[in-house]
């Protein structure tokens, strides 16, 4: 049997937005099959409850008003807990925000590490090619000096070899020197006893002939005023008639122009 229109006339908002429990809602249904004044409330409040429900446009607050909204609910935290799902939908929002923030600062951090990592391996390639540039420099220096060991032995067992014994100067009594010298091979010139260079200044040695000195080449004593050095003279020099050492402007001169330190002239081997 129907419930009296009075008794449930109340219902039909709650019908409408379905918050009747069961048995009220099972009474208000059986009532409105046979009323009409009912009915026609019912169609008139899902209309309003359709406008009501498109007429807002759904919008996603402003961080701040989130924050203010979430700081007046009383008991806020109880309420999160008790609805953690409209918290979570709500918090999905602001995560573009979020996870842009988190990826600008992961993107500085990167490219921080990154910038050390480059200039370490620049320290580190600048290094290497310093160590391969020493490398070679060591490389070149052996070939040189194994070149000018052949040389030099080539010159000792030469069988057109000529000594000749140089003396010390006035500019510096206590040197000598040996020249061994081949037309074909070159020169051994060693020294020992020479004065300090002075800046700016190196020995030159001059093959002393008939006509106009020629050039040996330069000479870099040690720091105790000697050493061995070949010289790949010309075999197109006139006779020697000495050997001669000289002081000269760094790089050396054509011509001798500086005081000797060293004279000899040829003698048996
Ligand atoms: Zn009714």
């Amino acid at each position: 049997m129907s419930s009296a229109h009075s008794d449930v006339k109340g219902d039909a908002a709650a019908y409408v937005l379905g918050t009747l429990d069961p048995d009220d809602r099972a009474a208000f249904v059986l009532h409105l099959a046979g009323c009409e004044e009912c009915t026609a409330e019912v169609r008139a409040l899902r209309g309003v409850t359709y406008v009501l429900a498109h007429a807002v446009p759904q919008r996603t607050p402003r961080a701040e008003l989130r924050l203010r909204v979430l700081a007046s609910l009383p008991g806020k935290q109880t309420a999160s807990a008790s609805a953690p799902s409209r918290v979570t939908a709500s918090s999905r929002s602001w995560l573009p925000l979020a996870a842009t923030i988190a990826l600008a600062i992961g993107t500085v951090v990167y490219a921080t590490r990154l910038q050390t990592r480059v200039a370490d391996l620049e320290t580190r390639l600048e290094r290497a090619i310093a160590q391969a540039s020493q490398a070679d420099q060591a490389v070149a220096d052996a070939r040189r000096v194994s070149s000018e060991l052949q040389s030099a032995m080539g010159v000792l067992a030469a069988p057109d070899l000529v000594r000749i014994d140089l003396a010390g100067q006035a500019t510096a009594p206590t040197a000598s020197a040996r020249a061994l010298w081949s037309r074909a091979r070159g020169m051994v010139f060693t020294a020992s006893n020479l004065p300090p260079l002075p800046e700016g200044r190196v020995y030159q040695v001059w093959v002393v002939t008939g006509q106009a000195p020629v050039s040996a080449g330069l000479l870099m004593p040690d720091p105790a005023g000697g050493g061995s050095t070949f010289f790949s003279t010309s075999p197109d020099i006139p006779p020697p008639t000495g050997v001669a050492v000289t002081l000269e402007p760094a790089g050396g001169l054509p011509a001798p122009t500086g005081q000797f330190y060293l004279v000899g002239t040829p003698g048996a081997v």
